[in-house]
């Protein structure tokens, strides 16, 4: 195995309460040493002076696409677009063509993504069969063929007779179920969030109570069977009160956001048309706010990317009928270095507290830190370096971004998995 150097760079690692200008040792795939100044002789040197060296950072939310989507994405583009984005690891949800509800499906997708050897791998898989919601999928089967959690996204777990089995499941083999928070028969034809924007473009609106309803009723579920709940692409202003309350009263919940909740609101579909459509939808200023806030004070414990690929082709639809989704592993931290860092609103941190130490702690594995002996995954970043990003040069086959042309502050120049260089950017 080889090993690097990355010298003379701001070493920011919460849980090891690191933070300092250090040189880390990587070597046959663990961190081997961290001090100032190291005096080694390593197979190769990463000057990393001006940068920031951080644990590498998970994505709890993907969407990879195979099998079945092969056309929108596949394993070996979504894994590089992750390891570009400075994502070490991945966590792809179960909506694939067929549904990941059976542990050989999980199993397949490890063995897979060990041959193409970039992002590693922690699958959600279904809460029930098809993601169909009537039957519980076989959760102990599919925690030993390597599930970190369970999910039905794309749609919420059916019934809370099926979310309170789910959570009492989860909680004796100790994993979190992860909600998509819908309520269907409050968002049937919904195109983009309730109000002015769905009104002017003639489409039907979801509105925010959807979400809040689906949230509060896993609430109080996981207050009543002492499980974790995962609160995928949180949106509202409702949702970040309501996440805020419960974990006062000692309920076990933690909540994402994605890129896209925090930077725009739905005024971007009248510029960016279908490449702002996903779900849940853009929504008002006061909504973006209060994910600021909920960020900046921790009831939001990680920023997840929700990427969702889509080929030209489907995205190219009337608004009404296009796909949702949007592309976003490469695009999260400048994203969040120029939105959240740069406008002083969390400090660097905080931010990697969202990107690497609190999604290692909900999917419960032994990431986000750079102590010795652990896992030799690093992502190295210049929280100065300005550049644009083009869609046409994204590694993923999705084109379907609303940055599509922004010019960011903050730039993945490295990317260490398992001690193996995985990506580089060119000076
Ligand atoms: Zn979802
Ligand atoms: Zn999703």
């Amino acid at each position: 195995m080889s090993s690097f150097l990355i010298r003379g760079g701001h070493v920011v690692s919460p849980a090891d309460d690191l933070d300092a200008r250090l040189d880390v040792l990587v070597e046959d795939g663990l961190i081997r040493e961290v001090g100032p100044q190291l005096d080694r002789r390593p197979d190769r040197v990463i000057d990393a002076r001006g940068q920031v060296v951080s644990p590498g950072f998970i994505d709890l939310h993907v969407h990879l696409r195979e099998p079945g989507g092969e056309e929108s994405e596949t394993l070996e583009t979504g894994l590089a677009a992750a390891v570009a984005g400075g994502f070490t690891s991945v966590c792809p949800m179960p909506n694939t063509s067929p549904v990941n509800d059976r542990p050989e499906l999980s199993g397949a997708l490890l063995t897979r993504a060990s041959e193409i050897g970039l992002a590693r791998v922690f699958p959600i898989a279904a809460v029930s069969m098809g993601s169909a919601g009537d039957t519980l999928t076989n959760f102990r089967a599919l925690a030993a063929a390597g599930a970190v959690a369970f999910s039905d996204d794309g749609r919420p777990v059916k019934t809370a007779g099926l979310m309170k089995t789910a959570m009492e499941t989860a909680r004796r083999l100790g994993v979190p179920v992860v909600e998509h928070c819908e309520d269907p028969s409050l968002t049937a034809g919904g195109v983009l969030n309730e109000g002015a924007v769905a009104e002017k473009l003639g489409v039907k609106g979801v509105p925010a109570a959807s979400e809040e309803v689906c949230l509060a009723r896993d609430l109080v579920l996981a207050n009543a069977t002492g499980a974790h709940l995962h609160v995928a692409h949180l949106s509202t202003a409702g949702s970040v009160e309501l996440v805020r309350a419960a974990r006062r009263r000692g309920v076990r919940v933690t909540a994402e956001v994605t890129p896209h909740h925090f930077v725009l609101t739905d005024e971007a579909v009248l510029q960016h048309g279908t490449n702002a459509k996903m779900n849940p939808p853009l929504r008002r200023t006061r909504d973006l706010e209060a994910v600021l806030a909920g960020l900046a004070d921790s009831t939001i414990d990680a920023i997840a990317t929700d990427h969702a690929p889509h080929a030209s082709r489907l995205k190219a639809k009337a608004l009404s009928e296009a796909p949702f989704g949007v592309t976003g592993l490469e695009t999260a931290l400048g994203l969040a270095m120029t939105f959240l860092v740069h406008t002083g609103r969390i400090a660097i941190g905080q931010l990697v507290t969202l990107l690497s130490v609190n999604p290692a702690r909900i999917i419960n594995r032994p990431l986000g830190r750079l102590r010795v002996g652990s896992a030799g995954d690093v992502t190295i970043f210049d929280p100065e370096r300005e550049w644009i990003y083009r869609v046409e040069e994204s590694r993923s086959k999705g084109r379907n971004s609303p940055f599509h042309g922004w010019k960011l502050k903050g730039c993945i120049t490295a990317t260490i998995v398992a001690g193996k260089l995985v990506y580089e950017r060119a000076a």
